[in-house]
């Protein structure tokens, strides 16, 4: 006998087993984050985390044209630096991993300003274009085996109306084409998402050193790329955490 609520059986607590402490979304000084890389892996490798996804911004080709011609600085990876990013990126991922037993997934953030969304592209391996439509540029991330995810896809409480709202506008269009939506960013919950029951990651969106504690992932799988994406794709053993260490590190 035994019917769903039974707790003996086959099933097992999968708080018994080794859980990952991640963080897929992470700006370094490539783009406008405070931080070289190194520095970056050296940071998170000493705090015990287990994954990480650089991801800088891609700005579309609208904005790009825009924020130059008015002469505003404009911090993101261009498409001819891509290359020279991701070798950055991957002579980090050996060191991340022989120093700290970190592994580092070479990500990116897409992100279009002109029509309102950004999306991560998590073990991106080519440049994509962040001014095409989000079917396509999803298309694009999966043809490369890398994961998508929806970012701050709600308004944020800590920063008011949130503009980048587009995602959440055409969810019924975009639910499943995403591997997951950020449930939380930074130190934003967007309880929506579990009410929608979308799969979901927690990220930092970290910029700068404070923003380490803020909201993570915890996830159960073994530690490389492929067992990673799986567990996103699946999302079954995925859970949120508030990342704080101390009391004096809040700030
Ligand atoms: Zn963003
Ligand atoms: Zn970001």
């Amino acid at each position: 006998m035994g019917g769903r609520y039974n707790r003996g059986g086959d099933k097992k607590n999968p708080m018994n087993d080794k859980w990952l402490l991640c963080d897929f979304h992470i700006h370094s000084n490539m783009s406008d984050g405070a931080l070289p890389v190194n520095e970056i892996v050296d940071l998170y490798g000493e705090k015990g985390f287990d994954v990480i996804s650089i991801t800088d911004h891609v700005l579309d080709r609208v904005s790009l044209k825009e924020e130059k011609q008015k002469g505003e600085p404009c911090p993101n990876v261009e498409k001819e630096e891509f290359g020279e990013y991701l070798k950055l990126l991957w002579r980090e991922k050996a060191r991340a991993w022989k120093e700290y037993n970190l592994l580092l997934i070479p990500g990116a953030e897409l992100t279009n300003n002109w029509k309102k969304y950004h999306i991560l592209a998590v073990d991106i391996k080519e440049w994509i274009d962040p001014t095409l439509p989000v079917k396509e540029i999803v298309d694009c991330i999966h043809s490369q085996n890398a994961i998508a995810i929806a970012c701050h896809p709600h308004h944020k409480p800590n920063e008011g109306p949130q503009p980048h709202i587009h995602l959440w506008r055409n969810q019924r269009k975009y639910r499943d084409i995403f591997d997951a939506w950020e449930i939380a960013n930074r130190d934003d919950l967007f309880n929506v998402i579990g009410l929608k029951r979308f799969n979901y990651v927690a990220n930092s969106d970290f910029h700068e050193l404070r923003h380490l504690y803020s909201w993570k992932s915890l996830i159960l799988a073994e530690k490389n790329e492929e067992a990673v994406k799986d567990a996103i794709r699946s999302n079954r053993y995925v859970a949120v955490y508030l990342f704080r260490e101390n009391k004096e590190s809040l700030g």
